[in-house]
């Protein structure tokens, strides 16, 4: 198997059952690193060819979750076409021809047990004290296939129109080797494996035969995929030797798992809102029941975050940088660096990385982030207002909306106060202390933080004050809080007829 001089080409091969999992986002992600470093091409295929669990809406899902995370396919349904189709069902016509030439090599079969017949052989196996019933090298002597029936049958059956599948015929007793590039070496002996199915009656290939198929007439050269697709890569491998393409078998590298933060079990699809973060990138409504699972994107999460987050799920560049663009990762990522074992999910890490982009950004971007989060929930400002409250917030923010959630009274004045500072700090002494700030706000010819600061301070010292006799009723009156950025960039960003408004509206609101 030569790889080294072909242009690096990986797929990302979802089934449309459902939403992406942020597993499979991770999957997206290493597939797009690997080839973006490499030169190569990332490719979308939808896999598609099991139409019982086809579910409306999760194509459109899988490509806006690739889109919203920056990483748009070079080839795939709707984007570049050199291979296409791009979708299994629309491939259709492909696939039996390679089931029929296995067939023809003596490497498949025929077979034509009914349902019901292999659920009786099931159930008597169980009896028999071998719950796990296989159809393999063994078994499949006494059932109805082409190795067992007269080939006359078989011909006159399937000119009969019976229903059929092919199997593969895999040899007795013989190791199936091929080198992982994340696992080493794996090995496996045939007398361990069973004889899948390849083609279904229904004129459709399964997974295996399909996936097989398309790697090699799309000339994928690595094949990087989830760890629970391991053990059908020695099947997928001795397909690639039955069908004479072993020289052009692309590599294989199985990712590690997702787990649960408590290292307990594979994180699921079903683990969704259930653990208290989401399990998808973007929100998503289960079509048939209309429930709603949350999205990193709707939680307000950036793409860059969410993306930097997973790609230190399984890999890390071996050093101590944690921060990285997709241009960085892309630099520095390399499949030899992924690890074996399964990567626990931790909640305060993405929020952690959340911050950091937060951090990072200037603050005219975040202050149309901030707008426009504004906006949408009723309370409208103006962009040069939102980018004054942005550069303030930004410290104490993980989301923009954290930004209205604490700072809402940058938006709206206070309808109630902090009951507890009420009690303990708002007396006739600081309605006392309030009326003097307003007078010397009044005075003010230049309302802005330093001369706010500079006349608060002159209050303190020429009625020997400290701070906090004055500051948490003068707090309360402007934030209706206890907590908060500088009191003296509030009132600035609020401006001198707001401050006095409020000032005075907890005068006349709020009895000592
Ligand atoms: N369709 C498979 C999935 O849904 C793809 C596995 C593979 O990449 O080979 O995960």
């Amino acid at each position: 198997m030569s790889t080294t001089d072909r242009k690096v080409r990986v797929r990302f091969a979802p089934s449309p059952t459902g939403p992406l999992h942020m597993g499979g986002v991770r999957t997206a992600l290493y597939n797009y690193l690997f080839a973006k470093k490499h030169g190569g091409d990332f490719i979308l295929r939808i896999e598609d060819t099991d139409q019982t669990r086809y579910v409306k809406g999760a194509e459109d899902y899988i490509v806006e979750s690739l889109q919203w995370s920056m990483m748009a396919p070079d080839e795939g349904p709707g984007f570049g076409s050199n291979y296409g189709p791009y979708r299994q069902s629309e491939r259709k016509g492909i696939y039996r021809e390679y089931a029929e030439k296995l067939v023809e090599n003596g490497y498949a079969y025929y077979a034509f047990d009914t349902a019901e017949e292999l659920d009786h052989m099931r159930e008597l196996a169980k009896q028999a004290g071998t719950p796990n019933w296989q159809y393999n090298v063994v078994t499949r002597n006494s059932m109805k296939n082409s190795l067992t029936l007269p080939k006359t049958e078989v011909d006159s059956r399937i000119a009969n129109g019976d229903p059929y599948v092919i199997r593969i015929k895999l040899p007795r007793n013989e190791e199936v080797k091929f080198e992982d590039i994340v696992r080493g070496w794996v090995s496996v002996n045939t007398n361990n494996m069973d004889d899948k199915v390849l083609f279904k009656s229904d004129g459709m290939p399964t997974y295996h035969l399909a996936n097989v198929v398309d790697d090699k007439l799309m000339d994928i050269t690595h094949v990087i995929r989830g760890e629970e697709w391991l053990p059908s890569a020695p099947l997928h491998v001795l397909l690639y030797r039955y069908l004479g393409w072993e020289e052009s078998r692309p590599q294989f590298a199985h990712l590690p798992l997702l787990l649960k933060p408590d290292g307990n079990g594979k994180l699921s699809k079903r683990d969704g809102d259930r653990l208290g973060f989401p399990v998808f990138p973007l929100q998503w409504q289960n079509p048939e029941t209309g429930e709603i699972s949350s999205g990193y994107k709707q939680q307000g999460y950036f793409p860059e975050a969410f993306i930097n987050m997973l790609a230190f799920l399984g890999w890390n560049p071996g050093t101590e940088q944690e921060l990285f663009t997709m241009q960085e990762l892309i630099e520095a990522f390399s499949l030899e660096k992924v690890n074996k074992a399964g990567a626990r999910y931790d909640h305060d890490k993405t929020k952690w990385y959340n911050q950091q982009y937060l951090r990072l950004k200037s603050d005219e971007e975040l202050g149309e982030l901030l707008a426009d989060e504004a906006a949408g929930r009723g309370m409208p400002v103006d962009r040069d207002y939102a980018i004054k409250v942005a550069s303030v917030m930004k410290e104490r923010a993980h989301f923009i909306r954290e930004m209205i959630e604490e700072g809402g009274f940058f938006f709206e004045a206070p309808a109630d106060y902090d009951e507890k500072t009420l009690n303990k700090k708002w007396n006739a002494e600081a309605r006392h202390h309030v009326e003097q700030l307003i007078e010397r706000f009044s005075n003010l010819q230049y309302f802005d933080a330093e001369q706010l600061e500079m006349a608060f301070k002159a209050y303190l010292t020429d009625n020997d004050l400290g701070f906090g006799k004055v500051g948490p009723g003068f707090r309360l009156a402007i934030t209706g809080r206890g907590m908060g950025p500088s009191m003296f960039d509030i009132c600035a960003i609020l401006g001198k007829q707001e401050t006095l408004k409020r000032l005075q509206a907890a005068l006349d609101k709020l009895p000592a």
